[in-house]
C-alpha cells in the first residue's frame, strides 16, 4: 500500500479535472472530470479503479466548483485512503514571472495568483476558485500550484522578449511565457530515458498537440524556447485558436466596425482546425471528413501538418545538436497521419518516417516513429503524463 496520495486538481473556468493518484507510480485510483459548470447540464463523471464510470448531474444555482470539490471529498473518504493522503497539488496556468517552480501554497501566495488574472483572465480566476474550494475542504493538507508556465522562465531574454516598445514589458509585463510546461517537462524526461543520455546532455523539440498546442525547444533539460507567448492564442495553429497571425488584422478587423470581444472570440474560439475547416475543431472529424472528400478539412490539414513543420524547423535555431522530436498531446500521441504529413514537410532536415513504428505508437504506447540520420536525431512519441508531474511535485512539500 502506497503511503503517498496526492489528490490533483485541475479546475477550468466552467469544469475540474481530477485524480488521486500515487505520486511515486503515477497509478491513479481515482479519476473523473466536471463540466459544464453554471450550465443547465452541470455534470460531474469519474471513475474508481476497476469499477464502471459513474455520472451525477449537478443542480442549478450555487458555486459547482464547491459542489464538485465536495463530492471529490466524500469520493476519497469513502474510499478509506486518508491517512496516506499527503498533499492537494493544483494545476495553476499563469504564475507570471513570480513562480518558477511549484509553490506550496498560503493566502499570501493564493492572492498572487488571483493578482496574475489580468495574464489569464479565463483560467486564473478559475484555479484559484478550485485552490479556495480545497484549502477549505483539507485545511491540514499541504496545497500546492504547479505552474503551466513555471518551465519556460528559463528561456533566455532574447527568446521571451518582444519586438515592441519595452514600456510595455515594464509596465505590464507583455513578453513570452509559454504554456504547456508541465508537459513539455514531462516528455523531455521520458524521452531522455528512451535516447538512454542524462537530461543534463539532451537536446529535444517537444511538440505538444492536443487541443491547445505549442512547440518547446528543451536544451540540457531546461526551456529556451516555446511557441506560445503572452498568451496561449500564440504559434502553431490549434482546434479553434488561430496561432500566429498578422496583428494587422485586427486593426483592418476593428476599423470594419467589429468589436475586440467579436475579433478574440473568433480567434480564440472559432479558428484553428474549427475555422478553416469549417466543420469541426476535433482532428479526429478533421481527418474523417477529409477521407470522405470535404475540401476545408483538406486545407485545414494541410495548413495545420505545414505550420507545425515550420515550427519544428526554426526550433532548431536555438539548439547546437537534436538528439529527437517528441510528439505528445491527443493529436501528437494518436494521429499517424497528421505525424507522417509533419515529417513529410520535414525532409529537407532528412527526416523519414518508420512507418511500423508510427502505425505502432497510438494509444498510450510510446515509440520510435522515424529518425532523420542527418540530424543523428529521433522522432518519438511519449503520452504526456501532467498529473503525474503535479502529484510527484507536490508530494516533494510533504515530506
Ligand atoms: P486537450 O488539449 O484539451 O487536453 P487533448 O490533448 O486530449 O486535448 O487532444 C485532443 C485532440 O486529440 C482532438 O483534436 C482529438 O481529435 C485528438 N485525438 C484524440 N485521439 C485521436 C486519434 N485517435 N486520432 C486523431 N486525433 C485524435
Amino acid at each position: 500500500m502506497s503511503n503517498s496520495l496526492v489528490l490533483v486538481l485541475n479546475a477550468g473556468s466552467s469544469s475540474l479535472k481530477f485524480a488521486l493518484m500515487d505520486a511515486q507510480t503515477g497509478a491513479a485510483m481515482l479519476s473523473g472530470l466536471g463540466e459544464c459548470f453554471g450550465l443547465e447540464d452541470a455534470r460531474i463523471s469519474w471513475k474508481r479503479d476497476g469499477q464502471d464510470k459513474q455520472e451525477l448531474m449537478f443542480e442549478q444555482g450555487g458555486n459547482h466548483h464547491e459542489k464538485a470539490v465536495e463530492l471529490i471529498v466524500e469520493l476519497v473518504e469513502s474510499m478509506n485512503v486518508n491517512d496516506q493522503l499527503v498533499a492537494i497539488g493544483h494545476r495553476v496556468v499563469h504564475g507570471g514571472e513570480k513562480f518558477a517552480q511549484a509553490t506550496l501554497l498560503n493566502d499570501s501566495v493564493v492572492n498572487d495568483i488571483d493578482a496574475l488574472s489580468d495574464l489569464a483572465p479565463l483560467h486564473n480566476p478559475a484555479n484559484v476558485m478550485g485552490i479556495r474550494a480545497a484549502m477549505k475542504a483539507f485545511p491540514a493538507l499541504p496545497q500546492v500550484a504547479v505552474f503551466d508556465t513555471a518551465f519556460h522562465q528559463t528561456m533566455p531574454q532574447k527568446a521571451f522578449t518582444g519586438a515592441i516598445c519595452n514600456e510595455l514589458y515594464k509596465e505590464y509585463g507583455i513578453r513570452r511565457y509559454g504554456f504547456h510546461g508541465t508537459s513539455h517537462y514531462y516528455v523531455s524526461r521520458e524521452a531522455a530515458k528512451m535516447v538512454n543520455k542524462p537530461i543534463e546532455e539532451t537536446s529535444f523539440i517537444s511538440v505538444h498537440l492536443g487541443n491547445g498546442a505549442s512547440v518547446s525547444a528543451i536544451r540540457n533539460g531546461e526551456s529556451v524556447d516555446t511557441s506560445m507567448g503572452f498568451t496561449p492564442l500564440a504559434g502553431l495553429m490549434m482546434g479553434t485558436r488561430s496561432g500566429d497571425l498578422d496583428p494587422g488584422i485586427i486593426e483592418f478587423l476593428m476599423k470594419k466596425g467589429w468589436t475586440h470581444e467579436q475579433v478574440f472570440d473568433t480567434l480564440n474560439k472559432k479558428s484553428g482546425f474549427l475555422g478553416v475547416s469549417g466543420l469541426t475543431s476535433d482532428a479526429r472529424g478533421i481527418l474523417e471528413a477529409m477521407e470522405s472528400g470535404h475540401e476545408g478539412a483538406k486545407l485545414a490539414f494541410e495548413v495545420f501538418t505545414y505550420r507545425v513543420a515550420k515550427f519544428i524547423g526554426s526550433y532548431m535555431i536555438p539548439l547546437d545538436s537534436l538528439d529527437a522530436v517528441i510528439f505528445t498531446g491527443g493529436i501528437g500521441e494518436n494521429s499517424l497521419p497528421i505525424r507522417r504529413e509533419i515529417l513529410k514537410n520535414l525532409k529537407l532536415l532528412g527526416f523519414v518516417e518508420d512507418v511500423a513504428g508510427n502505425e505502432a505508437a497510438r494509444f498510450g504506447n510510446a515509440g520510435v516513429i522515424g529518425a532523420s540520420e542527418m540530424l543523428g536525431a529521433q522522432v518519438l512519441v511519449i503520452p504526456t503524463n501532467e498529473e503525474f508531474v503535479i502529484a510527484s511535485q507536490s508530494a516533494e512539500f510533504a515530506k
